[in-house]
């Protein structure tokens, strides 16, 4: 039997035996590309290259390309684990032709692998076509359908023609798409399950798995605009995408996917940990928990080794909602404790020979995965008994709909996502109330919401589809200032080479040269000056869109032509960010030195005023570590060592032990960074040398200094370090300084003692708050017993005490805590207390029940007597308070107390 390893070489070989250049897949977390989540199709990192943004490197290229359905145009998430053939992460055999050969070679080549060097029956093959589209303005793909039965022996009557849904290709909502051709294979009647549909047919693209989609031809010929619209590309292109796990399940001879030998290592590990056995049936809940967590440990293992990580937001979400579902499916298992990360290694084992980036990141990702696992594990339980209880409900409702504040509940107190809430719904067969829901999102989202709405039309949607001139970059980032030609600008119409840039217009202008350095690597794009003889263009940012370089900014007076000779200057502010950068390196380079190996570079931003850098560390460093990181940066300033760069193949550059950005895609052609290095004879010298096409000093030295000002986590096993060096750094501590000063002034104390002099304070503090609480609490004990001694000695009426008495010390709080010890102690009492409160007449009076049945109220007596200590006051029967300002009267209001008591206890 082939291994899935094999197959996959096989399939390489192929394509390579028909001069296709293998490349490798891109990271499955796109880089620089926001109109995707993930990657979910092969084509995803040749996008640029089929709009015309960018020249292919090969005309003929192969490859398998980590792919994630879960979110978009293309979601899958709900079938996995129900069918045999769905994944959420799965790989994508590939071949393409940029603008070299078209269908005929596509149909023919792939025939010839899957029934030839494959062997696959040629009578269980079935092709599709397009059928042509009104609606887009498209007629039949009669071509591909005419080409089938010419260049393979399959028989005309096995060519289907099919709708837009199946045989119109697109990566999503807009961007390059075309008509397709699909291999189809026919795995016998026993394979249909639909046999309980009445005059269900089996047939291809009828839903039932008896035929089962393995290889689409994709004919890239358009692309879909932004407003729905289809433009014709200027060249054409052959796309395929084959399922490799489908193709390994054929060849294996096996019924589903996860019976290969690319799942079932993780299925029998998943059984060791759980003591649960594996059966391979559909529809079996235990088995379904096998295949989802499966699943799911792959999609995770690829997802964040790219650089995912479970958040809130976004990709983020993506991969914690995946993570928390893997989890959730652990307890059909019986397990409560975390357990997926002990899968990681598993996923290794199977797939980091043809993935080296996962066998790279394995610890990492474990650690990752763990923490996730142990935080949503700690409410699980609980929202499970929540969801349960709330089921319950809903089963006996009669619409059988679980509501959307119970889903939200879950949702937000629980870590629960919607779809997990509602996967959990549909096994028993209940419904969520999804628009109540998303309401309650709404309402916490308007709540939440931060200013940072970005223009939602990028640069990037204004020119999608237009082929961009080259700018010619200047002065490899040495040079500020330039002589250039305006060749062209963008504005919301897109790229226009010739016109006028008005006052008062926000557009981008591309220059033949420029020596603005376009935002890339963490470093944001330059600001700066585009001047003509009259008027001056203020650039507020610089992008770069394929080989083009764009300035983005506006025009304050007068106007200019494209093709006007300007002169482009860049801000001063450069000069700062230069430091910010270099600095970057010299932090990361201390960062390993302290932490050590497992500290990678996860993300960084460089600008004028700070620099962030976010790496992989699995804890909090300590305070020493973190100084002792400082030190080593600015012992390196301090000996004000050289800094040079090289451009070098990327192979001498990986030889030299150059530090990458993990998951990123480079060219073949690489810069580094060389630190230590006066030049690239020496580069050698050099301490630290990374891969990086940012601005830099030249000498360490004019850094200026260093100071890291926050060090945080911001996600599993991810740390984030602000610091700042240069002006930046002078500003903080002069305005650290001011606050040093403000103190010193309010504390009447030199800056030096500051420090001696807060803590004193602050013991001292402790000590007086110490001493008035055991004040209070004994002048408490005090009134109580006071209080106590009065109900012994007072004057009854019957059954009933009459207290009026004059406190001698006591805080409002003590003197209700005594009457109602008094009114519970007596039975039967009036007690009316007065008492000086700082200067003020404070009269407080409690009666029990069964005297305000007598008439004897506690509201009435203080109403009463208030104004003898020229006061108001008032209350409840059973309890009234009154303030005063003559304290001097207390006697006197509490002998009028006793008498209206006497009065009324009389009747
Ligand atoms: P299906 O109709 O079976 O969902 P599709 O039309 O969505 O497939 P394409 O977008 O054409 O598939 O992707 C190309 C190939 O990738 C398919 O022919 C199939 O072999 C494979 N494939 C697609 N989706 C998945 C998935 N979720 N899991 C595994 N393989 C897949
Ligand atoms: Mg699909």
């Amino acid at each position: 039997m082939k291994t899935a390893k094999e197959i996959r070489r096989e399939f390489i070989d192929f394509f390579e035996g028909k001069e296709h250049e293998f490349v490798a897949s891109s990271p499955i977390v796109p880089r620089d590309d926001e109109t995707l989540l993930f990657a979910n199709a092969g084509m995803n990192q040749f996008k640029d290259i089929f709009v015309g943004l960018a020249p292919a490197q090969y005309p003929r290229v192969a490859n398998s390309q980590k792919c994630l359905r879960v979110s978009g145009k293309h979601n899958d998430l709900e079938e996995v684990g129900k069918d045999t053939y769905h994944h959420t992460f799965f790989e994508m055999l590939g071949n393409w032709s940029f603008d070299d050969y078209f269908k005929a070679e596509a149909i023919e080549w792939a025939w010839e692998l899957l029934t030839g060097a494959w062997g696959i029956d040629p009578d269980r093959l079935w092709a599709t076509v397009f059928a042509g589209d009104d609606a887009d303005g498209l007629p039949k793909d009669q071509e591909a359908a005419d080409l089938w039965p010419q260049v393979t022996p399959l028989p005309a009557e096995r060519v289907l023609a099919c709708g837009k849904k199946d045989n119109f290709w697109e990566m999503g909502e807009t961007g390059p798409c075309g008509p397709c051709s699909e291999l189809h294979i026919d795995l016998g009647a026993d394979r249909c399950d639909m046999k309980h549909v009445p005059d269900h047919e089996c047939r291809v693209n009828a839903g039932c798995a008896r035929y089962i989609e393995l290889w689409n031809l994709v004919f890239i010929q358009f692309n879909r605009q932004p407003d729905g619209v289809l433009v014709p590309l200027p060249a054409k292109y052959v796309d395929t995408g084959a399922g490799l796990e489908r193709i390994v399940a054929v060849l294996q001879n096996k019924e589903s996917n996860y019976d290969t030998d690319l799942f079932m290592p993780i299925i029998d590990a998943t059984g060791e940990l759980t003591g649960h056995k594996y059966t391979s049936q559909l529809g079996n809940k235990t088995d379904n928990a096998f295949r989802v967590i499966a699943d799911h440990i792959r999609a995770l293992v690829f997802s964040i080794t790219d650089g995912a990580t479970p958040s809130n937001e976004g990709r983020g979400y993506v991969i914690r909602r995946i993570l928390r579902r893997a989890s959730r499916f652990g307890r059909e298992l019986g397990m409560h404790e975390p357990f997926l990360y002990k899968l990681v290694p598993v996923v290794v084992d199977c797939l980091g020979e043809a993935f080296g980036e996962i066998r790279e990141r394995a610890d990492y990702v474990s650690t990752v995965i763990e923490s996730e696992e142990a935080s949503f594990g700690r409410t699980l339980d609980r929202g499970i008994e929540i969801f349960n209880t709330a089921a319950k409900q809903a089963q006996k409702s009669k619409d059988k709909v679980i509501g959307g504040e119970d889903a939200f509940q879950l949702y937000d107190t629980y870590g629960f996502p919607l779809d997990l809430t509602e996967l959990m719904a549909q096994e028993r067969g209940l419904k969520v109330d999804t628009t109540r829901f998303t309401e309650l999102m709404e309402e916490q989202r308007q709540r939440a919401r931060a200013a940072s709405a970005k223009d939602s039309l990028s640069i990037m949607d204004k020119v999608s589809g237009q082929v961009l001139p080259e700018t010619e970059d200047l002065g490899k980032y040495r040079a500020d200032q330039c002589d250039a030609v305006v060749v062209g600008l963008i504005d919301a119409d897109g790229f226009r080479s010739e016109g006028r840039i008005e006052a008062g217009a926000e557009v981008g202008i591309v220059l033949d040269k420029t020596c603005f350095y376009a935002e890339a690597g963490g470093q944001i794009g330059d600001c700066g000056l585009i001047l003509t003889d009259t008027t001056e263009f203020l650039v507020e940012n610089t992008t770069k869109i394929a080989n083009c370089i764009v300035h983005q900014g506006k025009l304050s007076n007068g106007g200019f032509d494209v093709g006007a000779a300007v002169r482009a200057v860049v801000s001063k502010d450069r000069n700062a960010t230069k430091k910010n950068h270099t600095a970057t390196h010299l932090l990361q380079w201390a960062l390993q030195k302290v932490l050590g190996d497992s500290v990678v570079q996860q993300g960084s931003f460089v600008g004028p005023d700070y620099l962030r850098f976010d790496f992989t560390y699995h804890k909090a460093p300590v305070v020493e570590q973190l100084k002792e990181v400082e030190i080593l940066v600015k012992e390196k300033i301090a000996a004000d060592l050289p800094v040079s760069w090289t451009v070098m193949p990327i192979e001498e550059a990986q030889t030299l032990g150059a530090m990458a950005l993990f998951g990123e895609k480079y060219g073949d052609e690489v810069r580094v960074v060389a630190v230590g290095a006066e030049d690239t004879d020496h580069i050698n010298e050099a301490f630290s040398r990374e891969f990086c096409g940012g601005t830099h000093v030249d000498r360490l030295g004019s850094i200026g200094g260093f100071k890291i000002i926050k060090e945080e986590s911001i996600s599993a096993g991810v740390r984030r370090i602000t610091a700042l060096t240069g002006s930046g750094l002078a500003e903080y501590l002069e305005k650290a300084r001011d606050i040093v000063d403000e103190l010193s002034a309010m504390l009447k104390a030199p800056s030096e003692s500051l420090v001696e002099r807060v803590g004193r304070l602050i013991e001292d503090n402790k000590k007086l708050s110490k001493e008035l609480k055991a004040a209070a609490r004994k002048s408490g004990s005090d009134a109580m017993a006071e209080a106590r001694k009065l109900l012994e000695e007072c004057e009854k009426v019957s059954e009933t005490s009459i207290i009026t008495h004059r406190l001698s010390t006591a805080s409002v709080e003590q003197a209700r805590e005594a009457v109602d010890m008094l009114k519970k102690k007596a039975k039967s009492a009036a007690v009316v207390f007065g008492f000086d409160d700082n200067g003020k007449a404070t009269l407080l009076a409690g009666v029990t029940d069964d005297l305000i049945k007598k008439g004897l109220k506690a509201g009435d007596i203080v109403k009463e007597i208030a104004p003898i200590v020229d006061g108001g006051g008032g209350g409840r029967p059973q309890m009234a308070q009154a303030g005063g300002k003559n304290p001097a009267k207390i006697g006197d209001a509490l002998a009028r107390a006793a008498e209206l008591i006497r009065e009324k206890l009389a009747v």
